[in-house]
């Protein structure tokens, strides 16, 4: 029996006012608030265990070294991967993608080679392509959403043409909740041989996630979404690419031996792994999703499919209220518009004053705004702690909103 209020607990600063109301944060979508347990690893890290990983042969260096190191297995473990030497270590989903397009793509890709991409991508997913694009002439090719928000898997596997060499796509929208069916893409792309990078981002948050059920060569996840700290993360990264990839940074750790005139890589994952980590990050990363997996990914998905119906409905009585992104499949992620032409930033400012946080904007995704001909929306994204009652006070604040700006 999944309990919210018992999880609410867990998570002290739900019960923060803000503006004088109870907080009701519904801006999960952008990051996550952290349970006690992961404020507590982080603070004794700090407190009672800190030290620099790898490189110390005193207790405190192997005691940090253990727990972060340990996060690999729980990360292996949290997206289904079978050897956590898979498991690359980042500061987030942007770090990740940015590795896959400095050390594999820039390896494998030349002039006219061609990146399919979704319409509905994320900045983190479009920006580092560009990069090649500008760099080396590698083709975008792009693939858009029908009036729904859905993503048909054929119409991406349709533009494979024979200089494809990545498809790149978000397993979630970040703005329309759109449930993008990855595995149909990758089967098919992977019968034609050519690689493809999800965007966990959202996705991990609010299902659960096996990357060898859905078949693809990156999937990257980002853990200040996952109720974990800021500046966490992580890549899987199939053993066979990542035999393909070169370093993307140099420096300490990711080296064997360094001479004037030579040097050797460390193996993989650490290959891709310069510098000192986010230490304490990445261990309160590893207690964050040890949390969510103890409450049940199953568990989270029904109560957020639950809390998506529920807005649903709610929402669709609000004939004055356009919401972008209708399709079934879809998470409890909810971006809208008052008249079709903005006022996000209004709306959002009158839902903070009755203690409402949601995000205004374009919400990094260029492409998708100008497939959508808007400027910005209001987007009120769920997370596990969320409840009906919430949903109640967000309608309320909007119509508000709509009282005061309509
Ligand atoms: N992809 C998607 C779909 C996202 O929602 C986000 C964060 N808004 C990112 C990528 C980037 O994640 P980060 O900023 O944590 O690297």
């Amino acid at each position: 029996m999944y309990d919210v209020e018992t999880i609410r607990k867990d998570f002290p600063i739900l019960s923060r006012e803000v503006n004088g109301k109870p907080l009701v944060y519904l801006d999960n979508g952008a990051s996550a608030q952290k349970p006690q347990i992961v404020i507590d690893a982080v603070t004794r890290g700090y407190a009672e265990e800190y030290a620099n990983v790898h490189r110390g042969l005193h207790y405190l260096s192997n005691l940090a070294t253990d727990k972060y190191e340990g996060v690999r297995d729980v990360i292996a473990r949290f997206l289904g991967a079978k050897d956590s030497e898979e498991i690359v270590y980042t500061t987030g989903t942007t770090m990740g993608i940015n590795l896959v397009a400095y050390g594999w793509a820039m390896e494998q890709l030349s002039a006219g080679d061609e990146i399919i991409l979704s319409v509905m991508e994320h900045h983190a997913n479009i920006v580092p392509w560009h990069f090649l694009r500008e760099r080396m002439g590698v083709k975008l090719v792009w693939v858009d959403v029908d009036s729904t928000g859905h993503l048909d898997p054929q119409k991406v596997l349709d533009a494979i043409t024979p200089r494809t060499k990545l498809i790149a796509v978000t397993q979630v929208s970040n703005v329309l909740g759109t449930v993008v069916d990855v595995k149909t893409i990758c089967a098919g792309a992977q019968a034609q041989g050519v690689p493809v990078l999800v965007d966990g981002s959202q996705a991990a948050v609010h299902m659960p996630v096996n990357v060898e059920e859905i078949g693809c060569d990156f999937y990257a996840i980002t853990g200040h979404k996952l109720y974990g700290p800021s500046a966490s993360g992580a890549i899987w990264i199939r053993r066979a690419r990542m035999d393909e990839m070169r370093p993307f940074m140099g420096g300490g750790d990711m080296i064997r031996e360094v001479h004037k005139d030579e040097i050797t890589w460390n193996d993989p994952p650490m290959k891709f792994e310069a510098g000192t980590p986010g230490i304490v990050q990445q261990i309160g990363l590893g207690v964050a999703l040890e949390y969510m997996m103890g409450v049940g990914m199953e568990n989270i998905a029904a109560h957020e499919a639950k809390l998506r119906n529920y807005t649903r409905s709610k929402l669709d009585g609000l004939n004055w209220l356009q919401v972008q992104g209708t399709t079934a499949n879809k998470a409890a992620i909810f971006s809208f518009t008052l008249d079709g032409a903005g006022h996000a930033h209004d709306i959002s400012t009158i839902l903070d004053k009755k203690g409402v946080a949601v995000r205004a904007g374009q919400h990094c995704v260029g492409p998708l705004m100008d497939h959508l001909g808007l400027n910005a929306t209001c987007r009120a994204s769920f997370g596990m702690y969320n409840t009906e009652a919430e949903v109640d006070t967000l309608v309320e604040a909007l119509e508000l909103a709509h009282e005061l700006l309509g």
